[in-house]
């Protein structure tokens, strides 16, 4: 049996289940908050706080867990990660009040910053040789400097929002972070094949999400043409259509291809362009 942690609640949450989901695992809902049997699969969910996981990982109370890569660079622990998992995307980065020149690391000699991630932050200071004081907060960490609690920040950010709307500017970029699937290394010796199924599902699921399906009718003088434009995983397949010198073509396109290719196609010639959702993709 594995235990697979993921977030109690909050950013990483509705995600770290849906795909958990979408790899068909059916976890129970009981009245436990804390953990979760899972009814196909030899394994339990636990509901743990995020940036108690790598612990719990370290200690092995986990044997795997999706969580933030950034909390795992935070506690510095001796964890592997066996996949990125593409959402939850963000990255720790230092800001200042606009208005305040920065021109580099340098600049925050002799300041107060504030955070929730000293370490990531000291190793920063560190590399630059800069000394700084570091005022550890817990949450709400861009309030800080309008309170006169700190001149800068370190903190997550994904749109830069809640930067702007707290007169704050990013200045440096720390690290870039996205959601992994990450494991206990004695686990993953012992416990290989569960942990392998499941990250062999994991990347089924998230190689079909990049990808979509897609048909249309074109003339059959026109279908070596449009085969050049598709960036095929093998070769499309051709299906004759009833109606004398047309076909219909077949095919898995990449996301970002899409709209380039959708305009290709219909230059040269196609029709009826259905794009359809892909479950799963094994390649
Ligand atoms: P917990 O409260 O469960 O211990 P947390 O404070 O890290 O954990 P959240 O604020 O829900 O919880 O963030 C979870 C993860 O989501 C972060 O560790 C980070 O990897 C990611 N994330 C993505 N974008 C952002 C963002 N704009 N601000 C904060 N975290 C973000
Ligand atoms: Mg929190």
């Amino acid at each position: 049996m594995i235990k697979i942690a993921v977030q109690k609640s909050g950013r990483l949450y509705e995600d770290s289940l849906k795909l958990l989901k979408d790899c068909g695992l059916s976890v129970e809902d009981g009245l436990d908050t804390l953990k979760a049997q899972v009814r196909n699969f030899d394994a339990e969910v636990l509901f743990l706080r995020n940036s108690d996981i790598p612990k719990y990982l370290e200690d092995g109370v986990a044997d795997i867990a999706i969580l933030g890569e950034n909390v795992l660079i935070e506690k510095n622990v001796d964890i592997a990660v066996v996949e990125k998992l593409g959402f939850s995307k963000c990255r720790l980065s230092v800001a200042v009040p606009k208005g305040v020149p920065f021109n580099g690391p340098q600049d925050l000699n002799g300041k107060k910053i504030a955070t929730s991630y000293p370490h990531s932050l000291q190793q920063y200071l560190n590399k630059h040789n800069v000394t700084a004081s570091i005022h550890l907060i817990s949450g709400s960490v861009e309030i800080a400097p309008n309170i006169g609690l700190a001149d800068a920040i370190c903190d997550l950010v994904s749109s830069g929002n809640t930067l702007f709307k707290n007169g704050l500017e990013e200045k440096e970029i720390l690290l870039k972070s996205e959601a992994v699937l990450a494991a206990n290394k004695n686990s993953l010796a012992e416990k290989s094949e569960l942990i392998e199924e499941l990250a062999f599902r994991i990347r089924s699921v998230l190689k079909a999400r990049k990808n979509k399906y897609i048909l249309f009718n074109i003339p059959n003088d026109k279908v070596a043409e449009a085969s050049q434009i598709l960036p095929v995983l093998k070769s499309p397949t051709v299906l004759p259509l009833l109606e004398e010198g047309w076909s219909s073509m077949h095919s898995v396109i990449n996301d970002e291809d899409f709209w380039t290719v959708l305009n290709k196609l219909e230059k040269c010639g196609a029709q009826g362009i259905l794009v359809i959702p892909i479950e799963k993709m094994i390649v």
